[in-house]
């Protein structure tokens, strides 16, 4: 098997220009495209300049199709709206889709499950390993501890951020309500404001906060009567996410079509 050829869309974004630094650079793959929104003012624009490899000969399109047909694989960290359309575009194609794109609906989870009938999907909020080890620990904590133990999941992320709570936080509450065999939908507590009551028994509460230029930093307490369990990450780069999800396109390459976690990718399911 050659190279493989993978396609970056959102490629002048936050992710996308660490995306085509990371394809660059591992061996195994090439940039076959990178693709902007229609009326991008990045169209055109060599992707490895944005990037900062040097140039790649690879302009930036707004060109799916023609991107699509003559690659092996896409990854998107772009916005739910866009990834939905990519997974069709890349169904119909019969590539991999590779999905780090975050604030996904339940409506946008069932249609990416939908493309994954038909092609190797991996979509997980967190491409990085200590994030996933980390919500195996989590999901093991929340099993052993008794629901006398309160669940919390505190995240910061920097100032440009648009989901909340984010999509790691998610995973980790995911987790956590797994662990205690609860669903997330009936326990989570997304928000608290004004008078709301003591705390209800089981609930799964998250707290947001955003600023500055913080990647991301998620806590994960259990708290108890006279002690609390705290179990943290934090990301101090960005291209940890990218360098995860070329490793997923890579491992996708070799799966039947089917929906895949990171857990999946690193063998660390439970
Ligand atoms: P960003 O800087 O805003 O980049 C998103 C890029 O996608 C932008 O260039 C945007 O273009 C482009 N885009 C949006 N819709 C498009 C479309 N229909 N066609 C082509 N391109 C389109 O954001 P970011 O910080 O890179 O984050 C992107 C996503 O990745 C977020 O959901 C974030 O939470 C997620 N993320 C996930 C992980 C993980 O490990 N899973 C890690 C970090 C970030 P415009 O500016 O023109 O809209």
């Amino acid at each position: 098997m050659g190279d493989m050829r993978l396609v970056v869309v959102g490629a002048a974004g936050r992710m996308g220009r660490l995306l085509v630094k990371a394809v660059h650079e591992t061996p195994g793959t090439v940039l076959a495209a990178a693709v902007e929104r229609e009326g991008s003012p990045f169209l055109g624009r060599d992707a490895g300049d944005l990037a900062g490899t040097g140039a790649l000969g690879v302009p930036v399109t707004s060109n799916v199709d023609e991107a699509f047909a003559d690659a092996d694989g896409v990854i998107d960290f772009t916005a739910p709206a866009a990834t939905v359309a990519f997974a069709r575009a890349a169904a119909e194609a019969g590539i991999v889709h590779v999905v780090g794109t975050t604030g996904l609906s339940e409506a946008d989870l069932a249609a990416l499950a939908e493309a994954a009938r038909r092609i190797p999907l991996v979509q997980s909020g967190n491409m990085s390993l200590g994030v996933n080890l980390l919500t195996a620990l989590v999901r093991r904590v929340a099993a052993t501890l008794g629901p006398e133990f309160d669940i919390e999941v505190l995240e910061m992320h920097h100032r440009m951020k648009v989901d909340a709570p984010s999509g790691t936080a998610l995973m980790l509450g995911a987790a956590a309500a797994e662990g205690r065999a609860v669903s997330l939908k009936d326990t989570a507590v997304r928000v608290r404001d004004g008078h709301t009551g003591a705390r209800r028994a089981g609930d799964i509460g998250f707290a947001t906060l955003r600023g500055g230029s913080v990647i991301g930093e998620h806590t994960v307490i259990f708290a108890g009567d006279g002690e609390r369990i705290e179990l943290t990450h934090k990301a101090d780069d960005r291209a940890l996410f990218a360098r995860g999800a070329v490793r997923a396109a890579l491992w996708a390459r070799e799966r039947p079509p089917g929906l895949y976690a990171m857990t999946d990718v690193l063998g660390i399911s439970a």
